[in-house]
């Protein structure tokens, strides 16, 4: 009998012994935050690339998903620049604005909170880095039409990793002022599209894959540049043991959607995909990233009438050449990602970002 208990209390400090070993308790908060974001992709849209990448995406491995209502302060319809600063400040804005409240006063960006906190910051875009999306993280102005502004704000900001497009905006300025210069004196490497950005290994990097925008990818876009660049931010900013806050656009989503163009639209969704799909890989082994993949809106009020799986064909029909007003999926893997469950505003993106990311632990 006394045996049987001896055996029994064994097997019971056997077991709980072997659960402290494996049963490594998962961080609620995460250490890094990598922020996603499909300019102008709503449901359509990413069901448009789905069908046209033969019936499946690497975002269906993402459970915990929400719906983001995106108005603007001033617009039932929001511009992508109003959407990026209601992320980045947690305020709803007007149309137009960039990194500014409803008031036009600048508020800091959770990208510069991060980087006061003493993490690494990044930025990148199929864009001109400049334009709204990226901007709102690192600029103060009032209208996204101020780029030559953007461009200081965004030289001076810190951000310690920025790949993307408008290299006309920080060289061969009308004013004549060199920002990339000024880069290059806070310790940046500088780099435009005749080096390779996959050959820096460390430190802070700006590299311009263009005077202006990136080209589509029906138009030769590198069909690996998205994935790389967003990997290799990834490797430089993650060599901080404090963290890192990293947004990635994949900007021209919307453009196809204003175009009212199905293939263009089709195709940079499936771009931006295979990046969610290397970034995702990415996290899952780090296990302290949390992703959060969402859009500032839906554009063109696509529809899809038909189309096929086995034929990789969409029918594709549009109501607008702009934006439109409906609530954008959101999707979350990682520590934290439970709070983007449900139906609430863009703003809470926000306010989730700092509670887990910049609030102190
Ligand atoms: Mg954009
Ligand atoms: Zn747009």
């Amino acid at each position: 009998m006394k045996n049987m208990a001896f055996k029994i209390v064994f097997a019971f400090l056997f077991v709980s012994s072997s659960l402290i070993v494996w049963a490594k308790p998962k961080p609620d908060r995460p250490k890094n935050i990598i922020f996603l974001i499909g300019d102008g992709m709503g449901l359509t849209q990413i069901f448009a690339g789905l069908t046209m990448n033969g019936g499946w995406l690497f975002l269906e491995q993402l459970d915990k998903i929400g719906f983001s209502k995106t108005q603007s302060s001033d617009n039932y319809v929001t511009d992508s620049a109003a959407g990026a600063t209601a992320f980045s400040i947690g305020e709803k804005t007007f149309n137009g604005a960039i990194g500014v409240d409803s008031l036009g006063n600048p508020k800091e960006t959770i990208l510069e909170m991060a980087e006061k906190k003493g993490l690494s910051t990044g930025l990148v875009a199929t864009c001109d880095l400049t334009h709204a999306t990226p901007a709102s993280f690192a600029a103060h102005v009032g209208s996204r039409k101020q780029a030559d502004s953007i461009a200081i704000h965004m030289a001076n900001s810190g951000v310690d990793v920025m790949i993307g497009g408008g290299l006309d905006r920080f060289k061969n300025r009308k004013d004549g002022l060199d920002l990339v210069q000024v880069l290059e004196k806070t310790g940046m490497k500088v780099m435009d599209s005749t080096q390779n950005f996959r050959n820096v290994k460390s430190g802070k990097l700006a590299w311009f894959g263009g005077k202006e925008h990136l080209p589509s990818i029906l138009n030769g876009r590198d069909t690996s540049y998205l994935k790389d660049a967003s990997l290799k931010a990834i490797e430089l900013l993650s060599q901080n043991p404090k963290g890192f806050f990293l947004m990635i656009e994949g900007s021209q989503i919307d453009w196809g959607g204003h175009n009212n163009d199905a293939p263009y639209v089709g195709t940079e969704m499936i771009d931006f995909d295979k990046t969610i799909g290397a970034v995702l890989a990415w996290a899952k082994k780090d296990g302290e990233t949390l992703v959060v993949i969402t859009a500032d809106h839906e554009t063109g009020g696509m529809a899809l009438n038909g189309g096929s799986f086995g034929n990789k064909s969409i029918d594709a029909k549009f109501t607008t050449g702009g934006h439109t007003a409906v609530m954008v999926p959101v999707f979350a893997y990682g520590p934290g990602a439970k709070k983007f469950t449900g139906i609430y505003e863009n703003t809470d993106i926000f306010w989730n970002f700092k509670k887990l990311l910049i609030k102190k632990k």
